[in-house]
């Protein structure tokens, strides 16, 4: 970790690079947003004397994705992103730094819009295609903010309330609220000496958390209404699916949908749950959760997707969504043993 960070330093201690661009996933989580508002906040806090201008790297979709992004507003830069529409079609610069991106693609950019000379790529997914020229990817890190964290240790620079909202954002949804099996000892050290900032702790957990929409409620309705449980394998699945049918009829966004596979892995005896939605024409995404037993890369890497042991996804293109689903169970049933 020491050396990345040293060269990552170096980097942006190098006089040949003045323009950065910070990217993450497309549909950001609160990992993904905390970890661009966090370092851009340690990039203008100890780097912009320098000469150089940090900005981030959003498109059109992200930009005008109110509904998603309003429940970042309360961390640094995002707001006035987001209203004034700072978004970016093509990217020209030095140095691209990609948070939270198993690939380059998942950055929500074309290939060739994007140029830049060299890529920083930060992450702490199973999977990664090490597309940078540094790649500082760790699995064992609960989270990309847990990463900055450490990075801003490494380098001896001091945290500020800023940068600790942001690092905490990302901490708490990523640990699904300090419970899930990537929390352990070494984090609750970290969360101490990021409240010794001054962090309003339930003014963050209402923003992310406490604003359900009514919208998700009906969403959460359909989900339990389509709710089914099976055997595949000797492995106990939960499975539910939002169609395009109910979506139309009523009104209601992507962002209602969220939560759909962490509702279904509470459940006794689940092993895996499974909850799928629609992404575009023809195409369905599914997110799937391990209570513990089972290692989900094994099942996305099958699909072409990715994410971590016990929280992963992936894309199936089917006529429709029942089809998709037929799709999953014959490949979990003919190629996949889940206990080998
Ligand atoms: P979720 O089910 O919440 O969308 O995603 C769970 C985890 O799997 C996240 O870490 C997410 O980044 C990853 N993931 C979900 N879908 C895909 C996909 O299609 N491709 C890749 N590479 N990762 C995915
Ligand atoms: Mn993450």
């Amino acid at each position: 970790m020491k050396n990345i960070c040293k060269n990552i330093k170096e980097i942006l201690f190098d006089d040949k690079n003045k323009t950065f661009f910070l990217f993450c996933h497309e549909a950001p989580d609160g990992d993904a947003i905390g970890a661009m508002t966090s370092f851009k906040t340690i990039l203008e806090t100890y780097f912009k004397k320098y000469g150089r201008s940090f900005n981030f790297a959003f498109n059109k979709v992200e930009c005008e994705n109110i509904s998603l992004m309003k429940k970042y507003f309360f961390l640094p830069y995002v707001k006035e992103y987001v209203e004034n529409k700072t978004f970016f079609e093509k990217i020209e610069g030095d140095v691209g730094i990609f948070f939270e991106s198993s690939n380059f693609k998942r950055a929500g950019f074309l290939d060739e819009n994007i140029k830049l000379k060299k890529i920083i790529n930060i992450d702490h997914h199973n999977i990664n295609d090490f597309y940078g020229d540094i790649n500082w990817v760790d699995s064992s890190m609960s989270s990309t903010c847990e990463m900055i964290y450490w990075f801003l240790k490494t380098l001896d620079l001091p945290l500020n309330k800023d940068i600790a909202t942001s690092i905490y954002t990302g901490i708490l949804t990523d640990t699904g609220r300090f419970q899930y099996s990537n929390m352990n000892s070494k984090i609750y050290l970290i969360l101490k000496d990021l409240v010794d900032e001054g962090l309003d702790i339930n003014y963050i957990y209402k923003q992310i958390f406490a604003l359900k929409t009514k919208k998700h409620i009906f969403f959460e309705k359909e989900l339990l209404n389509n709710l089914e449980f099976f055997k595949l394998n000797n492995v106990n699945f939960s499975y539910s699916y939002i169609d395009e049918n109910f979506i139309d009829k009523n009104d209601i966004t992507f962002n209602d949908i969220y939560g759909g596979a962490d509702y279904l892995r509470d459940i006794e005896d689940v092993d895996i749950s499974v909850f799928v939605k629609p992404k575009g024409k023809n195409c369905y995404k599914f997110s799937m959760r391990s209570n513990g037993k089972y290692d989900l890369t094994k099942i996305s890497k099958l699909f072409d997707g990715g994410g971590h042991t016990f929280a992963a996804g992936f894309s199936v293109e089917a006529k429709d969504i029942f089809s998709a689903k037929d799709i999953f169970v014959n490949i979990i049933r003919e190629k996949f043993n889940l206990s080998e």
